[in-house]
């Protein structure tokens, strides 16, 4: 058997990470493990942000301590996961995951047909070089070894780094089929870095693209959580456009996205998400997904309206509904985000329209869902260039309808056809 070829090893006087850079609760454990004579590195994202001079978003620790010894050194850990089980090490306001090497995936244990690659099950432990060429992306598998506080590259991590690559680790058209979501992170972590996509590991996304349908909607929808979260959504949706993943995991995205969709084009929106992620505060889950679906509800109402037909409100919510309900089919969500995207989506089209009484008004800024529809009416505001003097009269509303004073009594309802149609702003 060819010997495997040596580790790249960056002494501490090499590499950029001081060990005061990483958290109190990745400092401790750390040292805790080290302590009590177990190998312990720190791997991933972190190690891959602080080399890049990047503030890490969270830690992950490796060790060679089984869960079961890892939560016995720390009072304050609990044991999660059932297909492969790691210990959160909860610290104020931090969490370090810890997790034991593993090794690779025990073939008798996998439930697959014939010629099907997806992982299953993989609880084996492991070597450090076998913990590493299970992680997805060559930048996503360095250690930072607690003992030396050297740095440690088993797979080219790296030079790709230098080279501002993200490579897949082996061959990626096994470990897509593996897991086809290592393509939705590809376009992620290219988008959130600035990186290239490695020609290859770029070829087998759109290769095997058709397998995002085989990909678990739950780790699917958290993906795109992130994505949206990270601030570069918009050079990550032209990273799932490149790939051809655009088409296959978000045709409601797909298809306003290019030149030929001209002010709907999708890239615009994202360039405002963006803006308004870095901005701050944190934007809510609700107005994340239902960004996505803004276009088609514009679109769908535009097309109900036509000719300036005066189309009754329970059908605008019925195209909310149907458009909520075919997101929410693919991507498995709970019904309480669907039921926020709805109740956003809902009154989006309501601050849509002028209101008829300052009842209505009331009423409208006093729904929970108020805040997430004025995040989208303000998106797409900036995104088409109307409606600005709409959503300011909505924020002066906002700003002088009391919040803890209940609505005013309804008057007896009298029933009224209303032959106007409802004035639009947007
Ligand atoms: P972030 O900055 O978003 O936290 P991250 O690289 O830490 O980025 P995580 O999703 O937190 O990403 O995952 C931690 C590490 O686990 C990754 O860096 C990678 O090494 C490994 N990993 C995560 N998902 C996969 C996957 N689908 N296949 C193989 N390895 C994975
Ligand atoms: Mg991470």
């Amino acid at each position: 058997m060819e010997a495997p070829a040596p580790a790249t090893v960056l002494p501490r006087s090499r590499h950029p990470i001081a060990s005061r850079q990483l958290s109190n609760g990745a400092q401790k454990v750390l040292r805790r493990l080290r302590q009590s004579g177990r190998n312990a590195c720190l791997v991933g994202g972190s190690v891959r942000d602080l080399m890049l001079g990047r503030r890490p978003k969270d830690y992950d620790v490796v060790t060679d301590a089984r869960p079961e010894d890892v939560r016995r050194l720390f009072r304050n850990s609990r044991i999660i996961g059932r297909r492969f089980r790691l210990v959160h090490v909860l610290f104020a306001g931090e969490v370090v995951e810890v997790s034991t090497f593993r090794g690779a995936p025990d073939p008798d244990a996998q439930r697959r047909s014939a010629g099907e690659l997806l992982v299953t099950s993989d609880n084996t432990y492991g070597t450090p070089r076998q913990d590493a060429f299970r992680r997805d992306f060559t930048v996503n598998a360095l250690l930072y070894r607690a003992s030396d506080r050297a740095v440690v590259d088993y797979v080219g991590g790296i030079q790709d780094l230098e080279r501002r690559s993200l490579r897949v680790i082996g061959d990626p058209n096994v470990r897509y089929r593996e897991d086809p979501v290592r393509m939705l992170r590809a376009c992620e972590f290219a988008a959130r870095l600035d990186f290239e996509i490695e020609e290859e590991t770029l070829g087998a996304a759109f290769a095997h693209r058709r397998d995002m349908a085989k990909a678990s909607p739950h780790r699917l929808v958290e993906e795109l959580l992130q994505l949206l979260s990270s601030g570069r959504s918009a050079a990550a949706f032209d990273w799932m456009g490149r790939s051809g993943l655009l088409p296959v995991v978000l045709p409601e995205v797909d298809e306003v996205s290019g030149p030929s969709s001209g002010a709907n084009s999708f890239s615009n929106l994202a360039r405002l998400l963006d803006e308004r992620v870095r901005a701050g505060p944190e934007v809510p889950t609700a107005v994340l997904l239902s960004s996505l679906l803004l276009p088609r509800v514009v679109v769908g109402r535009d097309r109900l309206e036509t000719g300036g037909a005066r189309v009754h409100r329970r059908r605008l919510q019925q195209l909310v509904d149907d458009v909520v309900a075919d997101f929410g089919e693919r991507f498995a969500l709970s019904a309480a985000r669907r039921s926020g995207m709805k109740k956003a989506l809902d009154t989006f089209q309501r601050l849509c329209e002028e209101p008829r009484s300052s009842r209505t008004v009331q009423s409208l800024v006093r729904r929970d869902a108020f805040g997430p529809a004025f995040e989208l009416f303000a998106l797409l505001t900036a995104a088409t260039g109307g409606g600005a003097e709409a959503l300011e009269a909505w924020r002066r509303r906002a700003e002088t309808v009391p919040a803890d004073q209940p609505p005013r009594a309804a008057p007896r309802r009298r029933r009224r056809r209303r032959r106007r149609p409802r004035r639009r702003h947007l």
